[in-house]
């Protein structure tokens, strides 16, 4: 089965009936940017910046990061790259920056910990900017944002450290300006997209903290893991209202969370209206070769009736029948 996916991977992402969709990859370590086909992608959809500083046992310099960013940059030229600032806290701890908290999931993790740390931040936003003269395709992403404040400091921060490398570089090369955008996977964000839209460039929905907030469910622990469900019809209403205001603002928005790289999860949002997607780069073909054979308006007619289920196992249902329908 997986040779039938792989067979198509150099083909467009595009339904049966035409309808064009972005497939990125997640990534965050050198070795799946070197396995991944990056000609057979529309780009990295997240590059989570976490890794390297975790398999460390200190912080990187800016000279390492520049190095590290600078790779990843040029190995998708003209296709974009979403680097997201440090997230850590929560379920990635930093070994050489201990934190010791009661309720890590909702304390001091991503952008919270670099705000109050704008050395860290600086630096990091120092390194991609650098990173990214010649190349342009950088596009910065903030995570855990959960109020608006958090957004109007990470901007100011960023002008700063693009005022700092203009300085330093002195004339002799042009400083892109990249665009920045923002995680939505705090639920209180849901509620700002109108503010939100006009602050920055576009969003992504990271499915897996999203459905951990929306449920007040630890997405680590095997004790509730059977409650953790990002098709549970309450995080599908929020994500269908979400694709509906995200449409209505022309706010660019794409899915990054595990969801997107389901069959299931990436048919729902397919049928939202969602048409850009980034998943783990095993998922790619097999999505692929899937969204090649589906028609959307068909898609769509399901969505009421998903939108109707009440439990995770009917939503489950529901799709499955209609792709058994197809076979
Ligand atoms: C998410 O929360 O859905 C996400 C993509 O980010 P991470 O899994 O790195 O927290
Ligand atoms: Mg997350």
């Amino acid at each position: 089965l997986n040779a039938r996916y792989q067979a198509e991977l150099h083909l467009p992402g595009q339904s049966a009936c035409g309808a064009r969709f972005n497939l990125m990859v997640n990534s965050g370590l050198a070795i799946e940017l070197e396995t991944t086909q990056s000609e057979f992608t529309d780009g990295v959809g997240l590059y989570r910046t976490e890794f390297p500083f975790i398999i460390r046992s200190r912080f990187p310099t800016e000279q390492e990061q520049i190095e590290l960013y600078s790779k990843v940059l040029t190995g998708y030229p003209d296709k974009p790259v979403v680097m997201r600032t440090l997230d850590v806290g929560g379920d990635k701890p930093l070994p050489y920056f201990p934190i010791s908290e009661e309720n890590p999931f909702l304390g001091w993790r991503g952008i919270r910990l670099t705000l109050d740390h704008p050395e860290i931040f600086l630096v990091q936003i120092r390194a991609m900017l650098k990173a990214n003269i010649g190349n342009g395709n950088l596009h910065i992403l903030l995570p855990m944002i959960s109020d608006l404040a958090e957004v109007d400091e990470s901007l100011r921060l960023i002008k700063q450290a693009w005022f700092e490398v203009d300085d330093e570089v002195n004339q002799q090369h042009v400083v892109p300006k990249p665009k920045v955008g923002v995680m939505i996977e705090v639920p209180s964000i849901m509620y700002q997209l109108p503010e939100l839209a006009r602050k920055v460039d576009f969003c992504s929905v990271g499915t897996n903290d999203l459905t951990q907030y929306l449920l007040a469910v630890d997405r680590n622990n095997p004790r509730v893991g059977n409650l953790y469900d990002a098709l549970h019809p309450s995080v599908l209403r929020a994500l269908h209202q979400l694709g509906q205001q995200t449409h209505g603002l022309q706010f660019p928005a794409s899915i990054c969370g595990e969801l997107a790289g389901e069959p299931i999860g990436v048919l729902i949002l397919a049928a939202m209206g969602f048409n850009r997607f980034s998943m783990n780069h095993r998922n790619l073909a097999k999505i692929k070769w899937l969204l090649r054979r589906i028609d959307l308006s068909e898609l769509k007619l399901l969505l009421p009736e998903i939108l109707a289920c009440q439990s995770p196992k009917q939503v489950r249902l529901q799709v499955q029948r209609f792709l058994d329908q197809k076979q």
